[in-house]
């Protein structure tokens, strides 16, 4: 069990409170109708499962029904952050760009 703190609640809640919605800042296909069956499999269904520090999508199921953006290790539970939808997205590619 782990806390996580809603970024819209501004309040640490037990993992219960929330559902797991998947890996974020997967890219859609630019180009859909061009995608092969096989490239279409993969951007639905292969998703990255890293046993460490991973970015992922959650939501509020019961609080404030928002999703969100947490930096979770997978290894260990630990929370590096927790962001909207909106603030996510510039904290991803600042990370991204030290890589
Ligand atoms: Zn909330």
């Amino acid at each position: 069990m782990f806390v996580i703190n809603c970024p819209h609640c501004n309040e640490p809640r037990e993992e219960e409170e929330f559902h797991y919605e998947g890996e974020a800042f997967i890219a859609r296909p630019a180009e859909p109708e061009t995608q092969t069956d096989a490239e279409w499999g993969d951007y639905l269904f292969m998703k990255k499962n890293p046993k460490g520090w991973h970015w992922e999508m959650w939501g509020h199921s019961a609080g404030c029904r928002k999703l969100f953006v947490v930096k979770r290790n997978t290894a260990n539970h630990a929370i590096d952050g927790a962001w909207t939808l909106t603030e996510a997205r510039a904290a991803y590619d600042a990370e991204m760009a030290k890589i």
